[in-house]
């Protein structure tokens, strides 16, 4: 198989899996049931700078909570490992993404970064000495694993911060539990911002090849966070980024991934791509149907599940050399 085959198996995939209209909006946050129920974009770009864009991949969209994954390295960087994992847990919950069922006086911090306990806990440790010089840290930090300036959006993050009650009672009840300090309304702010983030699925794509490319940028060559931090990040991803479906996720796809509200899944297959899918409506789960489709069948057709162990590198890299390639 060739190049012009593995943009073809995305194309198929893509107009095979558009008419699939199950699945809802979030309308948990009012500016995202403004999205259109159709768009749907998929990327996957290659270490060594190649991408394979279909679809509404230029439509943008707020990153959501594929911020998390992002902003845990940045936090990884700032606290460091160990000191980090005592305020931040890295244990799944098989609980849905913005439950507070965990959050008690026996709970000595939120289970994990993924979830949105733990990413408010890990976005109120990010280092500044004012709001603006964190946020500013922050959007530095997104340039350099899209390769671009990045930019919030103002009426996604205002609408969040309106109606975002359930974030602010978790915050709450970890200051109380002693689990975050007292200065929760800037960290809830921040975490509202990370997850105003526009981006489009290429983008997607980009920092998810990043993270493949042990933080290295592919595109632009620029070390986007330190290569010592990303086994941490994936294995982090792997076991707790898709929700309270991680583990079907990990049996069924079987690499790295994490899911936002507004549809975007990233996907990392370490040494070789990243991928993203971008399509708004959501399972139970809050997890994106089509992304999950998508997934699953490149998974299949490229071996790309971790423990794929004989078909694993070898399809895929005899589909982008072509014929002569090593299988
Ligand atoms: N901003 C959203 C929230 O805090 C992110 C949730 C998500 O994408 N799963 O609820």
């Amino acid at each position: 198989m060739a190049i012009a085959d593995i943009h073809a198996f995305l194309q198929d995939l893509h107009t095979q899996l558009k008419p699939l209209s199950e699945g809802q909006l979030a309308c948990y946050i009012p500016e995202l049931a403004k999205a259109d129920p159709h768009w749907f974009g998929l990327s996957l770009v290659t270490l060594d700078g190649r991408s394979f864009d279909v679809g509404d991949a230029q439509q943008t969209f707020t990153i959501q909570s594929i911020s998390k994954v992002f902003v845990y390295g940045m936090a990884l960087e700032d606290y460091g490992r160990e000191n980090l994992l005592k305020k931040v847990g890295v244990e799944p919950t098989g609980d849905p993404f913005n439950s507070l069922i965990r959050l008690d006086a026996d709970s000595k911090r939120p289970d994990n970064p993924m979830v949105n306990a733990g990413a408010i806990a890990t976005t109120s440790l990010i280092t500044g000495k004012a709001p603006a010089d964190r946020l500013n840290r922050l959007l530095a930090m997104f340039k350099r694993y899209v390769g671009r300036e990045v930019f919030i959006d103002m009426s996604t993050f205002l609408s969040e911060r309106a109606t975002g009650h359930r974030n602010r009672a978790m915050a709450h009840l970890m200051l109380n539990f002693g689990m975050i300090d007292e200065h929760i309304d800037e960290a809830l702010d921040l975490y509202f911002q990370q997850c105003s983030v526009l981006v489009n699925v290429h983008d997607l794509a980009v920092m998810a090849a990043t993270l493949a490319n042990q933080g290295v940028n592919p595109l632009t060559g620029e070390q986007a966070v330190g290569s010592e931090h990303v086994r941490d990040i994936l294995s982090v991803m792997y076991t707790c980024g898709m929700y309270n479906f991680a583990g079907e996720w990990a049996f069924r796809v079987g690499i790295p991934a994490k899911s936002g509200v507004s549809g975007g899944i990233i996907a990392v297959v370490p040494n070789q791509a990243g991928i993203a899918v971008f399509s708004p409506l959501l399972d139970e789960h809050g997890n994106s149907v089509r992304g999950l489709r998508v997934f699953e069948a490149l998974s299949k057709q490229y071996g790309f599940h971790l423990f794929d162990l004989c078909l694993g590198r070898c399809r895929f890299e005899a589909a982008l050399q072509g014929p002569g390639g090593p299988c």
